[in-house]
């Protein structure tokens, strides 16, 4: 768990972090939200400041018009009014959000996507999700489950995704696909236990992946292209869709920097015909991006 304190202006003044722990089960889990919450609030008050304002975001499906975690497969949420809770144990507004719907709210406002009107936020980890922010807001669809651009199909008939089809863009092209297909390609197996591994007998990660290919492994070399590929594949249908100024790509692959971007960037753009092509840039903000959003969409809803 990341949280801040955070202006009015968006700018942090104290950050904390805590173990989630999610073996513990969701009630567990539900209970340390609260309860780091009112010591954030607590610290607040201590340092002379007036908290005016709680926002919490979670991953998987929210309600967000509700106030209600429907589903997180991470943390085992189901059905949990977590707004109407955290505003009953703190007596302050609060705000319920997804995770990459308020990181991209805050990359959109305050990091990459700054001074443009129309951004997609594409975040790529274990799975790949996004945010169409327009005008610094985020919509969140009929049911809380906008922007699953990683199921979107880009290979039909190719690898087995997590949600039980075949061929979506987070199979082939998530980070934790990219170090799975590597795996496979180079024999190592899908945990990497036999074969290929690293000096420290880890098994390769998509960076270690990204870093090869750019030596000129041929597997390597192959598996990430096949990923870049996917990932132009999945943002081109995002343009045509959304027809955006700035794409922003944040996540734990945008590390890879110019490896990732420029062969990005280069695919992406052929495959524009007559939509404009969108800035491709990587996220600013790191991993604060949903913590800084929880607050920004508090503020919002103040
Ligand atoms: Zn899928």
């Amino acid at each position: 768990m990341k949280c801040a304190l955070v202006r009015p202006d968006g700018t942090t003044v104290h950050t904390e972090r805590h173990p989630t722990d999610a073996g513990r089960g969701p009630d567990a889990v539900v209970e340390t939200i609260l309860d780091v919450a009112e010591g954030l609030a607590g610290k607040a008050r201590a340092d002379g400041r007036d908290p005016v304002a709680l926002g919490i975001a979670v991953p998987g499906v929210v309600d967000e018009a509700a106030g209600v975690a429907v589903w997180s497969a991470n943390v085992g949420f189901r059905d949990v009014p977590l707004r109407d809770l955290a505003a009953e144990r703190l007596g302050l507004p609060t705000v319920l959000g997804h995770d990459v719907r308020v990181g991209g709210l805050a990359e959109a406002r305050l990091g990459a996507g700054r001074g443009t009107g129309h951004v997609l936020f594409v975040a790529i980890g274990t799975g790949i999700a996004a945010a169409h922010v327009v005008d610094g807001a985020a919509a969140s669809g009929a049911h809380g489950a906008a922007g699953e651009i990683g199921h979107v199909l880009v290979r039909p008939g190719g690898p087995r995704c997590g949600c039980g089809r075949d061929g979506c863009l987070e199979a082939v092209a998530s980070a934790s696909a990219i170090a799975r297909r590597y795996a496979e390609a180079t024999g190592a197996g899908p945990t990497g236990t036999a074969g290929d591994s690293g000096p420290t007998g880890t098994p390769a990660s998509a960076a270690d992946v990204a870093d090869r290919a750019a030596a000129g492994e041929p597997a390597a070399a192959r598996v990430w292209a096949e990923a870049v590929e996917a990932l132009a594949d999945g943002l081109a249908t995002g343009q045509a869709l959304y027809d955006v100024e700035t794409v922003v790509v944040g996540g734990g692959l945008a590390q890879a920097g110019p490896r990732l971007f420029d062969p990005l960037r280069a695919a992406l753009h052929e495959r524009m015909t007559f939509h404009r092509r969108p800035r491709l840039v990587a996220a600013a903000l790191g991993d604060e991006a949903g913590c800084l959003g929880a607050a920004l969409l508090a503020l919002d809803a103040r």
